[in-house]
């Protein structure tokens, strides 16, 4: 059996929803397990949502809920029409509208995160229904799962942790057994439920990561992951002009680019894969004889220099007040700090009586480590920075890169080279 992801952008119109069916067709004859996020740009549309929600503006949260609930019916009739034209039933997406409302109707009484995700659940919920509703009548058979039923969690809202042991129960018990038959299962990723049967979600982007736990826990073939780009990038072709297509990685390398923030595959992916050996495909629906980059676990020698770029950055320098040397005494009480507020450096360097940490330019979180910090030491803050990771890299590569930027600080090994730039001249 393999799975299947299918991204935001590639359910964002009917017509992509219509390609995703060619290519479910195409792989009929195999069992497969479709892990699909919500539509196109639907999960920030409901952060929205939630947001007005949680400040008490509830007209706000009504009315931004009721966009996104008739694009979804308008997207639902465009791809199941009946002989009349526009009133193909949609009545099987009302439970899930109805759910939000009456929430959105009460008052906030607990924390946001809650909010957050038991609002910001339903774009999944929308999509996959949607989809295999479309299927199911196009002659692509299908059984819809809700995850929640599956993938059980903590209650860490927002980021919650999920429970391997009872999840993987779940998956023998009740999807297995759906694989008896050639058959093809939807279900949702990103998001799961708490013992108290409580929506959570896993952590923004989280639906590779979803598609790679059922991997994992179904012993699949493959994995593919299916994007509107020809497969993994050396760098964002935004950002890098002559970006190149990698043919293929093996895991190591992508944990790497991930964790330097390159935006490739949620970070939690590769672990799942890696642990059972199973391949990773990142393929393009807009291009679905193409092969895209196969990600598994053998060296691969001579890869492109990858390039990460970081943008809004600050650097927080901590210096010790008397000269006194900043040792592991404070160097762990500083990290300490960063786990409290849940903010992590993007790199640090240690001197004698300095400690420079550079992180996302997120203000509050920058304001709070500040504040924490100058209890222990006389801290000093510089925004706008971006900082530059080049694996494989070559020193006419960095040069170029750098351009005119000042360098404030460079960290490397053999292997990796991050460099701190300000463009301010
Ligand atoms: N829909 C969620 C998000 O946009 C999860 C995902 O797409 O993987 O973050
Ligand atoms: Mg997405």
């Amino acid at each position: 059996m393999k799975v299947f992801k299918f991204g935001g952008a590639s359910v964002g119109t009917a017509e992509r929803i219509k390609t995703v069916g060619d290519i479910l067709k195409d792989n009929a004859n195999e069992k497969l397990l479709v892990v699909i996020s919500a539509m196109g740009k639907t999960t920030n549309a409901l952060e929205k949502v939630a947001e007005a929600f949680f400040a008490g503006d509830k007209d706000s949260a009504i009315s931004l809920f009721k966009d996104i609930k008739e694009n979804h019916i308008s997207i639902a009739r465009q791809l199941v029409n009946n002989a009349d034209g526009n009133s193909a039933d949609t009545a099987y997406l009302e439970d899930f509208f109805t759910e939000i409302e009456w929430l959105l109707h009460d008052r906030p009484v607990r924390n946001y995160d809650y909010y957050y995700d038991q609002i910001v659940c339903v774009g999944e919920l929308l999509s996959t229904a949607i989809v295999s509703n479309y299927l199911n009548n196009a002659g692509v058979p299908n059984k819809w799962v809700d995850v929640r039923d599956v993938i059980r969690t903590d209650d860490n809202f927002r980021d919650a942790i999920i429970d391997w042991t009872f999840t993987a129960e779940r998956v023998k018990q009740q999807i297995e057994p759906l694989f008896n038959g050639d058959t093809i299962v939807i279900t949702q990723g990103f998001i799961g439920a708490t013992d108290e049967n409580e929506s959570t979600t896993l952590g923004r982007e989280g639906s590779d990561y979803t598609a790679a736990v059922f991997a994992n826990l179904l012993n699949a073939e493959s994995q593919t992951i299916w994007k509107d780009v020809k497969g993994v990038m050396n760098a964002d072709p935004k950002e890098y002009k002559d970006a190149q297509w990698i043919k293929e990685l093996n895991y190591r390398e992508v944990i790497e680019m991930a964790y330097y923030g390159a935006q490739v595959i949620h970070p939690k992916t590769i672990k799942p894969l890696q642990n059972k050996n199973i391949p990773l495909f990142v393929r393009s629906f807009l291009h679905p004889k193409e092969t895209g980059t196969c990600i598994h676990n053998k060296t691969i020698n001579q890869l492109p220099p990858i390039i990460v770029y970081k943008q809004n950055q600050a650097l927080v320098q901590l210096n010790s007040r008397d000269f006194s040397f900043v040792g592991e005494g404070l160097t762990a009480e500083l990290y300490k700090m960063f786990e409290q507020i849940k903010f992590k450096p993007n790199l640090t360097q240690n001197g004698a009586i300095s400690l420079l940490c550079v992180v996302d330019g997120h203000a509050e979180k920058i304001n709070e480590l500040a504040m924490e910090a100058s209890k222990l030491f006389d801290v000093q803050v510089t925004k706008g920075l971006t900082l530059l990771t080049i694996r494989h890299y070559n020193e006419g590569l960095v040069k170029e890169l750098c351009g005119e930027g000042q360098i404030i600080l460079k960290q490397q090994t053999p292997e990796t080279i991050q460099v701190l730039i300000s463009n301010d001249k």
